[in-house]
């Protein structure tokens, strides 16, 4: 039972699911592309999206806006890879105009860094506080392997521009049994010696990739206990509303999140919606439930409308997903994380 059971969609506060979890968070995939082709999120030779499929700039800036209206109070922009979309900071610049409103708490992004040097001090103009980027290795020849041919050193340039411009980085890794396990902690100290934030994710079952998902997958609770075994970690009240479990390591003086969606199961305080570059609506990361928003648009709705779309999709969010790697199994999840926008 949750305290708006009986009230209609409308009489309920601005955007409340069918369990009483308000949803004040909005990631956007703003392209399927990218520049690089990591081995657990895409398969060597992608399809794209056709151009006419994937929302102009002004539909994503209409599509957040309306969710930023409903009281969404955080807007991560991610992808694919979001700094190779052209165009992508005009999106950023009118989307910016919530924060100065303050009808927007945060304006964020998630990006593998590659483009960052280039796009830094922008950002931060625009008021961009914070960035994730992801790196899952210090290694240059095992980035190589494991994105499919990316530069180390252009994302390390990326980090450094981002931090030099007053942008907060937090480092993503996806821990992987079968190559960057044992270098997990000399990453940690990495990012952490360097000012920044990290976390650990679990690798996902989503899309079909080339690579066996059971052969890369780790249980971040082994990592975590390897890392007690030399590291005094204690668990950290910080919360970001979030799957991220955060501990602080005492001999780094860093923080440390980790991402668990196998091994720990996250939903009962999630707050987040993604939107897909083609408009589609998911309200859980983890099961094929959708909403056509590119459709209503485009059918010509007015913003009360799509207001009304969004309440309805928001409405009947899963109350959990049901993540498993089996050998042999098929994908949880049939769509790539790239288009999903993790
Ligand atoms: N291209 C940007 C980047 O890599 O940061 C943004 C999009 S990427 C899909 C977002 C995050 O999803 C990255 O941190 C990436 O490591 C993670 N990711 C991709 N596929 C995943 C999977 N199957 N399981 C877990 N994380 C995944
Ligand atoms: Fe591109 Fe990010 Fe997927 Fe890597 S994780 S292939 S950088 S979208």
């Amino acid at each position: 039972m949750t305290p708006y059971d009986d009230a209609p969609a409308q009489a309920r506060p601005a955007l409340v699911d069918g369990f009483g979890r308000a949803v004040t968070y909005l990631r956007v995939s703003v392209t399927d592309r990218c520049d690089l082709r990591c081995v657990y999120c895409m398969a060597e030779h992608m399809t794209f999206l056709p151009k006419a499929q994937v929302l102009t700039l002004e539909e994503l800036d209409r599509i957040a806006s309306a969710f930023v209206g409903l009281g969404v109070r955080k807007l991560r922009l991610t992808g694919g890879e979001p700094l190779v979309r052209k165009g992508f900071m005009e999106l950023v610049l009118g989307l910016s105009r919530h924060l100065k409103t303050g009808a927007l708490d945060e304006l964020t992004l998630t990006t593998n860094g590659t483009r960052l040097a280039e796009f830094a001090d922008q950002l931060a103009d625009l008021g961009v506080r914070r960035i994730n980027v992801s790196m899952d290795t210090l290694k240059p020849d095992l980035f190589r392997k494991l994105t499919r041919g990316g530069d180390l050193a252009k994302v390390i340039a990326g980090i450094d521009a981002a931090r030099a411009a007053g942008i907060a980085v937090k480092i993503n890794a996806v821990a992987l049994a079968d190559s960057n396990a044992a270098e997990l902690p000399e990453l940690v100290a990495w990012a952490h010696a360097r000012g920044c934030d990290m976390t650990l994710i679990e690798a996902m079952p989503m899309g079909e990739v080339d690579v066996d998902r059971t052969d890369e997958f780790l249980s971040l609770k082994e990592v975590r206990r390897e890392l007690e075994s030399f590291w005094t970690l204690t668990d950290s009240d910080h919360a970001t509303g979030g799957p991220a479990r955060y501990v602080s390591v005492a001999e780094t003086g860093g923080r440390l999140g980790f991402i668990t969606p196998l091994s720990h199961n996250f939903c009962e305080a999630c707050n987040r919606v993604r939107l897909t570059c083609t408009g589609t609506l998911h309200t859980c990361l983890g099961r094929e439930d959708a909403s056509d928003l590119r459709a209503v648009i485009r059918a010509g709705a007015t913003d009360a409308e799509l207001a009304d779309a969004i309440r309805l999709a928001v409405d009947a969010k899963p109350k959990g997903h049901d993540f498993q790697i089996r050998r042999g199994a098929a994908p949880s999840v049939s769509r790539h994380m790239s288009t999903t926008g993790g």
